[in-house]
């Protein structure tokens, strides 16, 4: 026996995130000077210049920073009208605030719900619980609207009585695939009283108003729901480690109890707080991300190559052959992207839209490692 034999059954039978590989590495690795990483769904524009402003101001680092998050919570009331501040929880990224959730609702004999394709954290956060992921089979590759996504009427099957949690990301990592307002509203109606909805909205920014859910709405009349949200996308804070959950407040409640009591730095939190007051900034994001989508569209098109829809600041490209070795052959070209096998598409790559010069350098280096 090795200690290994004696972690839990759901950790041994787990395998480590693979992030992004950071810029040092490929520059050490592979001598290349001209880098573009286009593999962690990052703000090409990076962040607010009102942000940068405020953390060039510092903070007294000697000090514990709030652990109630007051200031924030004041502005996420203000950003989300109708909310109340017991119903907010903020957590070290939205990744936190997953593992809260599966923390406070899982353990052995119990289940997770999510779809096949769906964002890799879900399974992570339930096995290291040790409960069970069901996966739900996804849309079919041939689907009319939505191929490879999530299939939501097909949930309410998998859910039993042990189903604690049920995770629908809108839109989805890594598909960039979206469900409609009634597809998920008909799934919370159908949700039972012993499990929550957890609706993972990292890329809400970037969807058209209207397909966004009015989550508001939602949560004054759905108690089960969760919604999560991220300062790590749209608003280009990833480094700083901040997303923030919804929720009712006998949930708020419950998943204080178990965060860490100050699970939020002080640079996140102020850098969080200036981010939501400069909406110009997010108004620009979502304009430069259009058109870098419309590029990348353009450039595949050329290439011969497909893609799934998305609605995010990413798209997952149909390379019709293995992906690790084009990810490889991408990486001696100073491009990093993402392989997706670990999600089952193995002859996809995601592909996160940097700037114009970004997307052209991607777009080149597709073409020449495609050609050799
Ligand atoms: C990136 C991402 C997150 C987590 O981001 P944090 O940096 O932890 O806030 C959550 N869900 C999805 C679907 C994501 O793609």
């Amino acid at each position: 026996m090795s200690i290994e034999d004696y972690a839990l059954v759901g950790v041994r039978g787990m395998v480590a995130y693979e992030t992004g590989k950071p810029v040092e590495e490929i520059a050490r690795d592979y001598g290349v000077t001209r880098i573009s990483k286009l593999a962690s769904n990052e703000n090409p524009l990076g962040c607010s210049p009102r942000v940068q402003q405020r953390l060039a101001r510092g903070v007294d680092w000697s000090r514990y920073p709030d652990g109630a998050g007051h200031a924030l919570k004041t502005a996420l009331v203000a950003h989300h009208p109708g909310i109340d501040r017991g119903q907010i929880t903020l957590g070290n990224g939205s990744n936190d605030i997953l593992e809260l959730l599966a923390r406070t609702f899982l353990a052995p004999g119990r289940n997770a719900v999510a779809s096949a394709h769906a964002f890799a954290v879900y399974g992570l956060a339930t096995k290291a619980c040790g409960a069970e992921l069901r996966e739900v089979p996804a849309r079919p590759l041939d689907d009319p609207e939505q191929p490879c996504g999530h299939d939501l009427e097909a949930f309410a099957a998998h859910i039993d009585a042990d189903t604690r949690l049920v995770f629908v990301a809108n839109p989805n990592n890594p598909t960039g695939t979206w469900a409609s307002v009634a597809a998920i509203e008909a799934l919370l109606q159908r949700m039972p009283e012993h499990a929550l909805l957890v609706l993972d909205e990292a890329y809400c920014e970037y969807q058209p108003s209207a397909e966004r859910p009015p989550v508001e709405d939602w949560l004054a009349r759905y108690p089960n729901l969760v919604v999560t949200r991220t300062f790590s996308k749209a608003y280009g804070l990833a480094a700083l480690r901040i997303g923030y959950g919804l929720s009712s407040p006998v949930v708020a409640d419950l998943l204080n109890r178990v965060r860490q009591p100050f699970n939020v730095n002080q640079m996140a939190l102020l850098a969080a707080e200036e981010a939501l007051q400069d909406t110009g900034f997010i108004a620009e994001s979502v304009r430069v991300n259009a058109a870098g989508m419309a590029q990348w569209h353009a450039g595949l098109t050329a290439l011969g190559l497909s893609w799934l829809p998305s609605r995010a600041n990413f798209v997952c490209v149909n390379v019709k052959q293995p992906g690790r070795p084009l990810f490889d052959a991408l990486l001696r070209e100073g491009v990093i992207v993402r392989p997706v096998g670990g999600y089952g598409l193995p002859e996809f790559l995601r592909i996160s839209i940097g700037t114009a010069d970004e997307n052209r350098h991607g777009l080149d280096a597709l073409a020449r490692v495609l050609a050799a």
